[in-house]
């Protein structure tokens, strides 16, 4: 199948230096591919959403020069999507309910590996549901970061797929969501790379194929944090958006001089982008911005 990528935020406040450097990167990556390159609103987490933001991250990104190749989706569109998911892993019993309180997990070490609810079952409460992470290491290769072991149990644990809310959570939702687009290359930052062995497990569990992955260097703020759109970190202005546009090329790696317009700016930066001389390692954005 040919190369399909995506950008895949989630609407918790204004496009962000660190996002757009994740939007230009994937980007590059699938047209330098030949491929195509989708765009997915995550907005599967309404307590953590901010209103508007995710028309304006979509308004920045046609700022930016970024035209999606197909429409739009959106999580929050998805739920019966999520919901057959969920079913198939619950008949298969990979899925168990779980009432445990943080104080039930702080007694664990943090983690929840007994495939079990460590909690009295509570009528009364929804539950949180699980699903039980195996003793197994999985391997990958990611394309920029190199080959990748991560063990299910020991740094995921029994992890959650439903919110006692009733929330779907992103492993899940993003999972589903790479399928259902037929997603091949998955380019996002790399605050993500250690979810990367849970969504090729449950990709395992739901026979949908895996996708390839390239785990792009973080931005970081001055306290050697990922930037965060929750903490309205360094938002770009898609007012007069090519100088941040130059930034985030430059922070890949790219020195591209501005052209008359964003796209114009893209096309020139394609031009001479090599994946493999993809900026490897984070840095704090103080350093260039
Ligand atoms: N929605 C996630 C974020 O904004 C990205 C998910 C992904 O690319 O897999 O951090």
């Amino acid at each position: 199948m040919s190369y399909r990528g995506r950008f895949a935020p989630s609407p918790t406040g204004a496009l962000h230096f660190g996002s757009l450097v994740a939007a230009v990167g994937s980007w590059l990556v699938a047209r330098h591919a030949g491929g195509t390159w989708l765009l997915r609103v995550e907005d599967i987490d309404p307590l953590r959403e901010v209103p508007g933001s995710a028309d304006g991250i979509l308004k920045a990104l046609a700022a930016f020069g970024f035209e999606a190749d197909e429409p739009v989706i959106f999580q929050s569109d998805r739920n019966s999507a999520y919901e057959a998911a969920f079913e198939h892993l619950r008949f298969a019993g990979h899925v168990f309910p779980c009432w445990c309180s943080r104080a039930d997990l702080a007694a664990h070490g943090g983690l929840h590996r007994d495939g079990q609810c460590i909690a009295r079952p509570d009528p009364a409460r929804p539950p949180a549901w699980r699903l039980r992470s195996p003793d197994r290491t999985i391997h990958w290769v990611d394309d920029l970061q190199g080959p990748q072991a991560e063990n299910l149990r020991e740094v995921a644990g029994d992890f959650v797929l439903r919110r006692v809310e009733g929330l779907w959570a992103y492993q899940l939702a993003c999972v589903v969501d790479d399928g259902f687009q037929d997603i091949t290359h998955v380019v996002r930052g790399a605050d993500l790379l250690d979810s990367t062995a849970r969504q090729i497990y449950i990709q395992e569990l739901l026979g949908l194929p895996h996708p390839g992955y390239l785990h792009l260097p973080l931005v970081l703020d001055g306290t050697g944090k990922k930037l965060s759109k929750s903490e309205q970190a360094l938002p770009v202005d898609p007012a007069d958006p090519l100088p941040a546009l130059c930034r985030a090329l430059a922070w890949l790696g790219l020195d591209v001089p501005p052209a008359d317009t964003p796209a114009a700016t893209l096309a020139a930066a394609l031009e001479v982008f090599e994946p493999a001389a993809l900026r490897r390692s984070s840095l704090t954005a103080t350093r260039t911005l």
